[in-house]
């Protein structure tokens, strides 16, 4: 009670009252000043979903793939693969889509992409894009929202993106099956049969020593203030896995961080390095020509040249390139994108574009797309957030202010006219105070509690021939995500993106009628409803760059023809969903219908049949048929 008094009064006084308070009082202020947080929201899962939620490392590249193809066999009707290219090391890349195909073919209907481990080091993706596939097939025959879902709409799902680096990282450990000694980086100098971390004392050191547990390293602040600007971090959030876990991805060069901040917390005496244990001293060779890049700085929406881990140019990564085409070429039903990261952030959020603007900087109407999917996504998941959430129009809408370019997020939003949602889900043991934050301290006493203290060794002093006096300890293979904490965040994006997908625009030939003309001609009336949430269009920003697919109406006659001069098939351009007009007109407006009419004429004495078809990439395809007897 008395806590909860103090958070309130520290809000209303802002924000520096609230950093000094947090550099005087920290262990008490630190847990008043985090927000409470509710449960998830989640359904009900059916008996026949099985998944193991304590795999871990999670299954490896062969594994993903071959279970997909198991269920293709499994589920012949409603699941198919697609390779659609081959990773820079060779891998096949492997899409699963996941439509009835009874209802027609997946490239005939809305469609939601969603892909994880774009990211090779942040691997929870992996099992929550695993799961959504088993549970959406698993419930086709149980649950009547899947049926519906499944039978019109497609789902394409990637859950290996960098299949090469993802292997690299679950095979890295030599305390995890699928060891590879090759991957091995450094020396188990101890001989414990662990390589782990060596830190050494050094004034330009990176690192301090937590003033909570002296297990924990912390690292020192890069910028004043943080660069978070989602929620008010404060150090006892610093996460394990984002600065001390496992090397990600190599291209991070040397001479490339960003700026320190003299952070005050961490005198220069009390400061440390940190290395890999055994690791190599020799001189590395300076990198001039950066061949591999990060994948999610590679895409063409604002690349440049001078982005850590660009790449040569936009699209130069196998991978990404065979993503591009495959979601703006041969797949344009593409309405949405999930792209799943999991670089261990101490608390859900996802990250929605545009990444580099204000609010006020995005057309009124996909803004609200992204206000409404967050509120659900606050709904579900016990109060994590989307960036932003909120309505004040001084933010910036994506994160990661002006450092990040050449992202997905933007790429989907900017470059393809559809919308995308860039989670980054937390590495999360276990949330003793529930207060929707896994800190370092909650992880340490999960591994203490709960997994007899096997993902972490105790520092210990050792001799090293180059460093002097170390210490050997560290991570030993600690698992982002691991059993219950695991099913949760799986639930919570299942439920997230079954609700998504519901909201795409659906066309259907609601009504296909004729009427006889004095003439002996037949005017034929076809009624076109999106029966959707979003426009046809999907953003008003695919409109302005010309990225949208207006809906084209065909007719086919059999015993008559189309009046002289009169077209066949007709661009009948867009008709609104309700997340266009509601707004504009409330509750009550419909906009959601829209007529094309064909004059007809017979050419023999016998009944006229008449086909009318509607489709649009993104907003699906009908077809009906009436007989005019004369
Ligand atoms: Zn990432």
């Amino acid at each position: 009670m008395h806590k909860k008094i103090l958070s309130v009064k520290i809000e209303i006084l802002g924000i520096s009252f609230l950093v000094l308070f947090a550099l005087f009082f920290k262990p008490v202020t630190m847990e008043a000043i985090q927000l409470r947080s509710t449960q998830p929201n989640l359904t009900p899962v059916p008996k026949n979903v099985k998944f193991d939620f304590e795999r871990w490392p999670y299954p490896l590249y062969d594994e993903v793939i071959a279970r997909f193809h198991e269920l293709t066999r499994k589920y012949p009707k409603l699941a198919r693969m697609h390779n659609i290219g081959k990773s820079g090391e060779g891998r096949d890349l492997w899409v699963i889509e996941i439509t009835n195909s009874e209802t027609g073919p997946g490239d005939s209907k809305p469609a939601m992409w969603g892909d994880a481990g774009m990211h090779a080091g942040e691997v929870t993706g992996r099992p929550v894009m695993q799961y959504f596939v088993e549970r959406l097939l698993a419930s086709y025959g149980k649950d009547p929202v899947i049926k519906n879902l499944v039978n019109t709409r497609t789902f394409y799902v990637m859950p290996v993106m960098d299949a090469d680096g993802g292997e690299l990282v679950l095979t890295r450990h030599p305390a995890w099956p699928g060891y590879d000694p090759s991957q091995r980086r450094g020396k188990d100098l101890d001989g414990n049969g662990y390589i782990t971390q060596m830190r050494v004392k050094d004034p330009d050191g990176k690192y301090y020593k937590s003033p909570i547990d002296p297990r924990v390293m912390l690292r020192v602040r890069d910028r004043e203030g943080g660069s978070w600007n989602y929620i008010p971090t404060t150090y006892e959030e610093d996460n394990y896995y984002w600065y001390s876990g496992i090397p990600n991805m190599g291209w991070r060069h040397k001479g490339e961080e960003p700026k320190e901040f003299d952070d005050p917390l961490a005198p220069r005496d009390q400061r440390y390095s940190i290395y890999t244990e055994g690791q190599n001293f020799k001189e590395l060779e300076p990198i001039v020509l950066r061949e591999r890049a990060n994948f999610n700085r590679n895409w063409s929406y604002d690349w440049r040249p001078n982005e850590r881990g660009s790449g040569p140019y936009p699209f130069s990564l196998p991978e990404i390139r065979a993503v591009a085409e495959f979601m703006t070429r041969t797949h344009r039903n593409i309405f949405f994108h999930y792209n799943i990261h999991s670089g261990g952030a101490a608390r859900n959020y996802i990250v929605r574009p545009p990444m580099n603007k204000l609010v006020t900087d995005m057309d009124y109407e996909d803004n609200n797309f992204y206000r409404r999917t967050a509120s659900i996504y606050s709904a579900i998941s016990g109060g994590c957030i989307t960036n932003t959430n909120y309505d004040n129009p001084n933010l910036m809408t994506g994160m990661y202010g002006d450092t990040m370019h050449g992202f997905a997020t933007d790429w989907a939003y900017e470059h393809c006219g559809i919308h995308i949602l860039t989670p980054e889900i937390m590495a999360k043991q276990k949330d003793y105070n529930g207060d929707g934050f896994v800190t370092s301290y909650e992880i340490l006493r999960w591994n203490d509690e709960e997994m007899d203290g096997r993902f972490f060794k105790d520092w210990t002093p050792y001799d090293h021939p180059v460093l002097g006096g170390v210490e050997i300890g560290g991570n030993r293979g600690m698992p982002p995500a691991y059993g219950e904490q695991l099913e949760t965040v799986c639930r919570i994006h299942y439920d997230y993106l079954i609700h998504i997908a519901g909201l795409s625009p659906l066309l259907r030939i609601k009504d296909l009628r004729s009427e006889r003309e004095h003439d002996g001609k037949y005017r034929v009336i076809a009624t076109l409803k999106n029966e959707g949430f979003l426009s046809t269009y999907i953003t008003r920003n695919a409109l302005r760059i010309r990225r949208d697919y207006p809906i084209v109406s065909k007719i086919k006659v059999v015993g008559g023809t189309v009046t002289d001069g009169e077209r066949a098939s007709k661009i009948v351009g867009h008709i609104l969903g309700p997340l266009a007009y509601i707004a504009r007109w409330g509750q009550g407006a419909d906009e959601s219908t829209k007529i094309v009419e064909w004059m007809v004429k017979p050419t023999g004495s016998g009944p006229l049949s008449v086909t009318v078809e509607a489709w649009a990439h993104k907003a699906g395809r009908d077809k009906q048929t009436i007989t005019i007897k004369k």
